[in-house]
């Protein structure tokens, strides 16, 4: 099974996906959390990712695509991968089709969590993640992390500054994504402005 999630920033891909993985023992790739670890180990690839990052622009197409073609080649994912944050610009999913076609493992579906902006600005201002574990949670969670007890803290791109300048990305570069996987007859679409039980509910009946 290989899926790709779509949805603006903030739209509970992360959420969804962490439990995908935990159930249906599928192997997660968020282009999102590669580039952060990058930025944090100071490498080639995050020293060039990190000013995107922090202005909330895309980082260039062929850095990740380079990134997608040697990751999606490691043996974990052989059983099925959740795409999160990957493919962002129609260059991306064009350069996903072929990657898979060479692998001869297609795409099943692409998810769309769908949730209204405003909400997005909300959710994101109070949105924290774990420094040790990467576990998302909110401000009202405290200090320390649920799962490992590891600081949890505020992104530096989840200031509301940051954020629309995400969402105005997503709506000019991203979003035209639904039209391209609805032309491939692969697009389900689910509201996302729900608890995240009814949304996985949906995310479970879409695969
Ligand atoms: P979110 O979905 O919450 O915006 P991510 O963790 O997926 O955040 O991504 C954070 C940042 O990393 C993006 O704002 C962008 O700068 C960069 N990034 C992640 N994935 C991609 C991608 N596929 N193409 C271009 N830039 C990306
Ligand atoms: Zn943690």
């Amino acid at each position: 099974m290989n899926i790709v999630l779509l949805g603006a920033p903030g739209a509970g891909k992360g959420t969804q996906a962490a439990r995908l993985v935990s159930e249906e023992g599928l192997c997660h790739i968020s282009t999102g959390d590669i580039l952060r670890a990058a930025v944090k180990n100071e490498t080639e690839l995050g020293k060039k990712a990190k000013e995107y990052m922090d202005a909330g622009e895309l980082v260039p197409d062929e850095l990740i695509i380079d990134l997608m073609r040697e990751r999606i080649q490691q043996p974990d994912t052989e059983k099925g991968v959740i795409l999160d944050g990957f493919p962002r610009t129609t260059t991306q999913a064009v350069a996903l089709d072929g990657m898979l076609n060479e692998l001869g493992r297609p795409l099943d579906v692409a998810i769309l969590i769908d949730v209204d902006p405003e909400v997005i600005v909300k959710r994101l201002s109070s949105r924290r993640m774990c420094r040790a574990c990467g576990a998302i949670g909110t401000e009202a969670d405290g200090a320390s992390c649920k799962a490992c007890g590891g600081e949890m803290y505020q992104r530096d791109d989840d200031n509301e500054k940051t954020v629309r300048n995400r969402l105005e990305v997503y709506e000019k570069s991203t979003s035209p994504l639904i039209d391209y996987y609805r032309g491939c007859e692969l697009l389900v679409s689910i509201d996302g402005d729900r608890d995240p039980d009814e949304v996985y509910a949906d995310v479970k009946a879409a695969l």
